[in-house]
Formats: structure tokens, C-alpha cells, sequence
């Protein structure tokens, strides 16, 4: 990648103890949609973790002490804030990131502000248990109070949306953080951190430290001071997390990949299923968690659907994220071009059909974005249920199609993998829906319908997708210690 004139190039600073810092050294970030370096990013590690574990130590009396109105007005004005930037942030997150800024302007930036505004919300509206034993003369009852500083870890592909996702409910629940995006996208949490101050967010409440997750996710993850870790990212890394936090018997929430079926039954109802399933398994060039990989159609109509799949994902255009008639931008980088390139030459080699996309049609771009990591969402068939196509999480533009006979088949075969976050179900039978969304093996089950989400409800994955769940009632017990307590008159 050709470097840009230093004195152009972005820094990103450590946000410590309501403070931008330095750091001696850096990282190059890259804009996936030119190949080009345009960013720096500190790369962080024991030291300046230390420094912001410290600061939020210090914050912690006066923010758990405030009462949950008054937090729940300042998550309202900073919601406020990043909403009156929200084209700004996002064209950052597009550039940062690669998606189109159509989807950051229209999913990450919206959501951002949504989870500020919905946490400062449901902070509001919880209860504690109460019970008597009059034979005893006792009343019992719980108390919840913070845990303390939280370290929160995130990846790339949602940046603004998933970091914001656990800072809204840490802080709501009077906790302080500390926060670590990932290095590849630093860009718009370090531009929520100039909108803190005048949010009203004290000092110390929120420290957001940039770096590798070797260096700096590391150094968090250890920090004796530090009780609680809420981490999203992939499954391999979630067990070096679990590890390495084990001697400080930590809390630990994971939210992990997927390998996410959609289950399409001869009686589904293909103008809403097909561009649907074409959404689910393209948006985002794929790189969101909940995404389809594996399309189970049922054979009677297999041969139908692939034809109007194929279709129908040929209408996605792929190229400048800044154009408006685009739906695929770039990957986020070179390296995870390759690894998701490589998976369709497996898949070739094994002798599946590539129907649409990769190797198959002609990528053009505009001369901009020849170095871009682009690629063309592409559709894989025949492929076998044991193949890494239809194991592993490929994490972008690829989905593969298979065909099925009987619901207790794809029931087995959609259980079949090792993880188990997200599928989806079309079928216009309410009594098969229910019946197959109870056996399926994963956290969350759509019907006839994708990424339709209430906050309010648990979000989290079974088996190698995930530990613990987030959501309105499980994020407010995961951020806070409970406590019972019995009087006796
Ligand atoms: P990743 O695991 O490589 O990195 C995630 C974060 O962890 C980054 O901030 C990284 O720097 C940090 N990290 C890496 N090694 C670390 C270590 N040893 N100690 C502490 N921190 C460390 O994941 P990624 O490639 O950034 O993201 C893609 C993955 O995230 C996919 O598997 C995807 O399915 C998953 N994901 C899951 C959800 C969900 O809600 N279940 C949502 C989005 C993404």
C-alpha cells in the first residue's frame, strides 16, 4: 500500500481521565476501500492501560454515587451529540471501516445513538425482589450496585454500534469503563470522546485505550482492577480472553462468531424470503455476526430458489462506499480479503458450484479503488455439510446453498457445527416454525424475517458463539453485583 504525506495522515489519541494523551508509539490504519494508509493509532499497552484503569478507579465513587436519573440525562445528551454529527461520524466509520456509508449512515450510527437513549431509558425501570417469611419476623430483599471498572473489548465490523452496545449499559449502571476498540477501526470512538465533555460525562467515566488486542486487550483482560470484561469478537480469541482471566476469577460476557443457517421450507413465501436471505447473507459485505452462511432449501423448490437467489444477489453492486447506488463496499483488509477468497477456491477444489461472484463474473472499480479490498458477494452450491465452507465462519460476501428432504434432516444438519448464534426459519406453517425455531440449536431464532431486534430482549449465542446474553434486563445484571439482604423485626 502506498503511504500518504505524514502530515495528512489522521492521529487518533488515548483517551484517559477526560484527557487526549499521546502515546510513543503508533500503528498504521488503512482505508480498505483504496489500500491506503491514512491513519494512526496508538498502540497501547500495560502502561497506558495502566493509566486508564487508574483514572476510572478514581471516577468510580462520585459516577456510581450519582443517581440513575441524573446518568441517564448525560447517556441522553451524548446520544443527542453523536446524533447532530451523525453524517460525519458516518463517513468516518465508512472510510475507517469499508461498508458503505448508505449502511453506517442508515445501521451503525442510528444504532449508536439508540443504544445511549435506550439504556438511558431501561436504567430507569428495574425493580428489586422483595420477599417476607413471617414466621421469622424477616423481610429479605436485593440490592444492586455496580461492580466497578469495566473493561469492554470490541471488533470491527460494527465499530461505533457494538462499543457503544456495552459502553451505554456499563455506564448507566454507574460503572466506569474502560474501553478498547479495535485497532483496525479506532476512528469514531475516538471521535465520540471529544463529544464527552460537553455530554456532561465526568472525567474518568469513560477511558478509551487504542492498540492491538496482543498489547493493549491483553493488559486490560489481566488488570487486577478490573472485574468484568465484556468482550465481542471471535471464538479463538474469547478463549485466550477466558485463560488469561482465570487466575482473577473475572465475569466474563462473550459474544462470539456464527455459522448462521436460514432453513427455507417449500412453503415459504420467496418474494419476502429470497431478497431477505440476500440481505442476511450480503449486508455488511457479510461481516456482521448474526449473517447467513448456510441456506438449507427444501428440494422441491431448490432448483427455483437458486435461480432467483443468484438473481436477485446479482442486483447488489459492489464498489465505492461512498456511492450511493452501492451495496457491497470494501473488506476490512487485505489479510481477510485473502482468507475469504481462499475459502471459495476450497470450495472449488472440493468441487461445489460457484454460481455468482468471486472468479465467476467481472469485478470493475472505479480507478480510485483498484487497491480496495473488494469482492463480489458470491453464491456457492453443491457444497458438502463437512466441508470449512459450511463449518467455519468465513465472516464475508459468501453464502452457500444446499438442498433438503424432511424437517428432522435439517434440523440434524443445521445443529451440525460447532457454533450456534443466529438462524432463520421461512416457512407459512405457525406449527413447523415453532417446532423447528425450539430444536435449533442457537440463541436467536428469526421467522420469516432477519436482524429484527428489540433491545429490550436477551442477544447472545449458545455452544462456540457465546457466553452470557445482552439485552435491556440481562446487560443491567451482567454490569452490576447483586446483593440479598435480610432484616429481622
Ligand atoms: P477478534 O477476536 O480478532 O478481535 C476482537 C477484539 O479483541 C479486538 O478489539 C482485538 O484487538 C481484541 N483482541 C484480540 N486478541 C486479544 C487478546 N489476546 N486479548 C484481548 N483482546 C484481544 O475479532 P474481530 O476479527 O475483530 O471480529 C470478528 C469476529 O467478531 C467474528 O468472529 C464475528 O462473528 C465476531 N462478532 C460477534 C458478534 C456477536 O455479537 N456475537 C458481533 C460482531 C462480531
Amino acid at each position: 500500500p502506498t503511504m500518504a504525506h505524514s502530515e495528512s495522515l489522521l492521529v487518533v489519541e488515548n483517551f484517559i481521565g477526560g484527557k487526549f494523551v499521546p502515546c510513543s508509539s503508533y500503528i498504521d490504519a488503512y482505508n480498505p476501500s483504496t489500500g491506503d494508509v491514512y491513519c494512526r493509532v496508538p498502540d497501547s499497552g500495560k502502561e497506558e492501560v495502566e493509566a486508564a484503569v487508574k483514572a476510572a478507579k478514581d471516577a468510580f465513587q462520585i459516577w456510581s454515587s450519582r443517581s440513575p436519573l441524573e446518568r441517564s440525562q448525560i447517556l441522553n445528551k451524548l446520544a443527542d451529540l453523536i446524533e447532530h454529527d451523525l453524517e460525519a461520524f458516518a463517513e468516518a466509520e465508512s472510510k475507517d471501516q469499508g461498508k458503505t456509508v448508505k449502511f453506517a449512515r442508515t445501521v451503525d450510527i442510528p444504532r449508536a445513538v439508540h443504544n445511549f437513549r435506550f439504556f438511558a431509558s431501561s436504567i430507569l425501570h428495574h425493580v428489586t425482589e422483595c420477599t417476607e417469611m413471617p414466621a421469622m419476623g424477616c423481610v429479605h430483599y436485593t440490592s444492586r450496585a455496580p461492580v466497578g471498572v469495566a473493561g469492554l473489548i470490541s471488533p470491527w465490523n460494527l465499530p461505533l454500534y457494538l462499543l457503544t452496545w456495552k459502553i451505554a449499559p456499563a455506564i448507566a449502571c454507574g460503572n466506569t469503563v474502560v474501553a478498547k476498540p479495535s485497532e483496525m477501526t479506532s476512528v469514531t470512538a475516538w471521535m465520540m470522546c471529544k463529544l464527552m465533555e460537553k455530554a456532561g460525562v465526568p472525567p474518568g467515566v469513560v477511558n478509551v485505550v487504542f492498540g492491538t488486542g496482543a498489547k493493549a486487550g491483553e493488559a486490560l483482560v489481566c488488570h487486577p482492577d478490573v472485574p468484568l470484561i465484556s468482550f465481542t469478537g471471535s471464538t479463538l480469541t474469547a478463549q485466550r480472553i477466558t485463560e488469561k482471566s482465570a487466575p482473577h476469577c473475572k465475569r466474563l460476557s462473550l459474544e462470539l462468531g456464527g455459522k448462521n443457517p436460514a432453513i427455507v421450507f417449500d412453503d415459504a413465501d420467496l418474494s419476502q424470503c429470497i431478497p431477505t436471505t440476500v440481505r442476511s447473507s450480503f449486508a455488511n459485505q457479510g461481516e456482521i455476526c448474526l449473517c447467513t452462511s448456510r441456506i438449507f432449501v427444501q428440494r422441491g423448490i431448490y432448483s427455483e430458489f437458486l435461480k432467483r437467489f443468484v438473481a436477485e444477489t446479482k442486483k447488489w453492486n459492489t464498489g465505492n462506499p461512498s456511492d450511493p447506488t452501492v451495496d457491497v463496499g470494501a473488506l476490512i483488509s487485505k489479510e481477510h480479503l485473502e482468507k475469504v477468497r481462499n475459502y471459495v477456491k476450497k470450495a472449488q477444489a472440493e468441487g461445489a458450484r460457484v454460481l455468482c461472484g468471486e472468479g465467476v463474473d467481472p469485478l470493475t472499480l472505479p480507478p480510485g479503488n483498484q487497491k480496495g479490498y473488494f469482492m463480489l458477494p458470491t453464491v456457492i452450491a453443491e457444497v458438502k455439510d463437512e466441508s470449512c465452507c459450511m463449518q467455519e465462519e468465513i465472516f464475508g460476501p459468501v453464502t452457500c446453498v444446499v438442498p433438503f428432504n424432511t424437517e428432522e434432516e435439517v434440523i440434524e444438519r443445521a445443529n451440525g457445527v460447532k457454533y450456534g448464534l443466529a438462524a432463520t426459519v421461512w416457512s407459512r406453517n405457525v406449527g413447523r416454525v415453532h417446532r423447528v425455531a425450539h430444536r435449533l440449536q442457537c440463541g436467536l431464532v428469526w421467522t420469516n424475517c432477519w436482524l429484527v431486534r428489540d433491545l429490550n430482549l436477551p442477544f447472545g449465542g449458545m455452544k462456540a458463539s457465546g457466553i452470557g446474553r445482552e439485552g435491556a434486563k440481562d446487560s443491567y445484571e451482567f454490569f452490576t453485583e447483586v446483593k440479598t439482604i435480610t432484616i429481622k423485626h
